[in-house]
Order: C-alpha cells, then structure tokens, then sequence
C-alpha cells in the first residue's frame, strides 16, 4: 500500500518538474507565433518575462464588481474580479487566482529568490507572488501581475475555475 502511495507521489513531482523544466503547455506557439498576434509590447512582457512600470497599467486602478480577467495571451481565464484587492503597489494585485489557472516557478534572476507567475495554459508570464505581507485579505498572498498581460472581460462564465485541458 505504501509503496503505491509514494509512486503517486513520484509522478506528482516528475509532472510538475517536466512543466517548469520543459515548458510544455496546452497551448504552446512558437516565438513566431506569438508575435504574429501580440503587440511588441505584450511580446516583450508575456513571452520574454518583462515589466510594466508601475502606476502605468491600464488595471492597475480598475475594480469592477464582477467580471473575469483573461489572459492576454490565449484568453484563458485567470483572475476574478472579486479577488481583486487594493495594494498600493502599482500593479494589478489579487489574493488568488482561479484554481489551476497559474503556475508557480522560482525565479532566481536580480539576485533575489521570487515566484515567478505563468498562465497554466499557455506558459505566458504575468508577475510575480509575493506572501506574508500583511494584507487583510483572506490567503495573505499578493498575485502582482502584470496589466498588459490581462484582457478584462464582464463575462463570468468561462471562469468556473475548470481545468483547462479540455479546450485545447
Ligand atoms: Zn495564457
């Protein structure tokens, strides 16, 4: 019984190593590709891990009661509105994501040790998580991401927090 357990185990971890090493999403393009249909500025902030300044964003100050924001990129549903929260930090901020919808990596660049944020979906880069900062919002997690890599929509449906997989 044990040992099914731990081979359970394994495979989580291998799956989740070969995702961050390999890069392997649902919905992969080439470099290509994705220039073909973002803009110079959304190509250097998705595909090439940029960074909005501050105070700049077209969400930054946004805060719709109800609604979805999307990525950018393929229009996968990321963030509602309702975890949307204001941090002061001049970039969009949530306390959580929809569930599945980003995956973690650590980030080692700047000398600093950060967790990078990407869409599950398509491996497009949104931010950063930062943790334990003191926010009085329920997971004490701030989803700082990136406006040009979100597409608001007033439509919830798409947002029911499924996996993804299906809609390839
Ligand atoms: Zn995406």
């Amino acid at each position: 019984m044990s040992a099914s357990i731990f081979s359970f185990i394994g495979s989580l971890f291998s799956s989740s190593a070969s995702a961050e090493n390999k890069m392997t999403y649902p919905n992969q393009r080439t470099d290509e590709e994705w220039r073909a249909v973002l803009s110079p500025e959304q190509f250097r902030i998705i595909r090439q891990k940029g960074t909005e300044p501050p105070g700049s964003g077209t969400y930054d100050k946004h805060y719709p009661s109800t609604g979805v924001y999307n990525c950018a990129a393929c229009d996968a549903p990321l963030y509602k509105a309702d975890t949307k929260f204001k941090s002061g930090c001049g970039w969009p901020a949530y306390f959580d994501s929809i569930p599945g919808a980003v995956t973690r990596h650590v980030d080692r660049t700047f000398g600093m040790e950060r967790t990078e944020i990407v869409c599950s979906n398509c491996g497009g880069h949104l931010g950063h998580v930062f943790k334990g900062e003191g926010y009085p919002t329920p997971t004490d997690e701030r989803h700082c991401v990136n406006s040009v890599s979100l597409k608001f929509s007033e439509d919830e449906s798409g947002a029911k927090g499924d996996k993804q997989e299906s809609k390839v």
